[in-house]
């Protein structure tokens, strides 16, 4: 069986992920598994524990991370998130590709512990529109957004690692982008793979 590819998707709070991915997987269900992350913030109305987060006490996460059950974790404004590293790895093994929602901090250091990471930034059309979905999103008050806008622009210096920037337009086009891009590198991976493997297999024969 092959490995699925690991896609690590982040971008500035407000720009669309969420909705992006889950029309990624309402399109795709079977390609594609979505890792549902532990944090310790509280759920906004309408979050389902288990489906959006794991939503856990700071106690708890500490233990996740004294237990090595994290594949990486990170703070974001005032709250810790992490990724549970049992799910990726079981998802790849079973040749899901495996779709990571997570902020710079954390994916630097998946793409540390796994090179082959792809790595997606989302961007928005603009930053004005940004500002509008976040505040039209109507989750986050006033001073919470401008927390979460200042963090986008410390964000916004620390880009230089990822492959790809998919800005987040009309909600249609932007997902099949997302999968033609994410598919077309797991083809590249293999390609490479496939040639090495061959190049390797003539170079045995050679000293055989
Ligand atoms: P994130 O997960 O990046 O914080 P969300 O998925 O919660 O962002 O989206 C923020 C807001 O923007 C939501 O109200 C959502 O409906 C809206 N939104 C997302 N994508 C688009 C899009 N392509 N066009 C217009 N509005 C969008
Ligand atoms: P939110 O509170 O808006 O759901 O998420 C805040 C930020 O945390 C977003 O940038 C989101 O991508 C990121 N995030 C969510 N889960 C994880 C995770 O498991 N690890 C890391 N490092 N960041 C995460």
């Amino acid at each position: 069986m092959k490995k699925g590819i690991l896609t690590v998707i982040s971008g500035f709070s407000g720009v669309g992920k969420g909705t992006l991915i889950r029309e990624l997987l309402a399109r795709h269900p079977e390609q594609y598994a979505l890792s549902v992350s532990v944090t310790t913030r509280e759920p906004r109305d309408g979050e389902v524990n288990g489906v959006n987060y794991h939503f856990i006490s700071d106690e708890e996460f500490r233990s996740m991370i004294y237990r090595e059950q994290l594949l990486e974790y990170a703070g974001y404004v005032g709250h810790y998130y992490g990724t549970p590293k049992q799910f990726v790895e079981e998802n790849l093994a079973c040749g899901r590709d495996v779709i990571l929602e997570i902020e710079v901090q954390g994916a630097l250091k998946v793409k540390e512990i796994h090179p082959e990471t792809l790595m997606i930034f989302i961007v928005p059309p603009s930053f004005e529109t940004l500002k509008q979905r976040l505040i039209g999103r109507g989750t986050e008050d006033a001073a919470t957004i401008e927390e979460r806008l200042k963090r986008a622009s410390e964000e916004a210096e620390n880009l230089e690692s990822y492959d790809y920037a998919l800005t987040n337009d009309v909600l249609e086009e932007s997902t099949e982008r997302l999968h033609r891009l994410i598919q077309s590198s797991k083809e590249a991976v293999k390609y490479k793979q496939k040639e090495l493997d061959a190049l390797r297999a003539q170079i045995q024969n050679y000293h055989a």
